[in-house]
């Protein structure tokens, strides 16, 4: 089955083709098919989702697939959320986003955060029953980023019970344990038991 992916990220499309392509899943990336980036006016994930689903699917006419994702640090009230891409503004930068959320977040002691995702596939642009899968990944935010690997916040995000941060672990122990690959299993979970 074809796929129109709501994202243009390169990493996220690996890191999600690596869990959809065994299905026999083929995901197109929507740069590909010409479709420009969805509005994302909305403050859940779950609105972010289903808007870039839903724009794919209108302008390609193939079943969509989008994920909203990002940071929520608990001493921030879950900023920043869905702004975790442009946190430091625009154009956006991994580098400028963990040196304002480092900054910000100084020597604060409550250091807790998580990694949320949202995955929706509509099988249509007016689809009145899309498949929506959420995850979480609980972590601590460091002083300063440690590893080279995955993107984003992925070096700040640190796991207590690896000793690891996100940007440490390889890529098919971070697609097992993250957000993304949580929501997914679910959506796979749900597509199987859809008649
Ligand atoms: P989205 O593309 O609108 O979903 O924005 C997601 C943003 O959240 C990314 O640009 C990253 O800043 C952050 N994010 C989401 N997932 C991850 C992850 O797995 N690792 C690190 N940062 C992430």
């Amino acid at each position: 089955m074809k796929l129109v992916l709501a994202s243009n990220n390169d990493k996220k499309l690996k890191e999600l083709d690596a869990i959809l392509a065994p299905l026999g899943w083929e995901l197109v990336p929507q740069g590909r098919l010409g479709v420009p980036e969805a509005e994302e006016p909305h403050c859940t994930f779950v609105e972010n989702a289903l808007a870039k689903a839903r724009h794919a699917a209108r302008l390609t006419g193939l079943p969509a697939l989008a994920d909203d994702s990002g940071l929520c640090v608990d001493a921030f009230g879950g900023a920043p959320g869905v702004q975790s891409a442009r946190y430091a503004g625009e154009p956006r930068s991994d580098a400028r986003n963990n040196q304002k959320l480092l900054a910000e977040l100084g020597a604060n002691r409550q250091r807790s955060a998580r990694f949320v995702s949202v995955i929706v596939l509509v099988r249509h642009a007016d689809d009145p029953q899309p498949i929506i899968a959420e995850g979480e990944w609980e972590g601590e935010i460091l002083p300063a980023g440690r590893g080279d690997d995955g993107f984003g916040y992925d070096p700040v995000f640190y796991l207590r019970d690896l000793d690891q941060t996100a940007a440490e672990l390889d890529a098919a122990e971070k697609n097992r344990r993250s957000h993304r690959g949580q929501a997914l299993a679910r959506l796979v979970e749900r597509l199987r038991s859809r008649r």
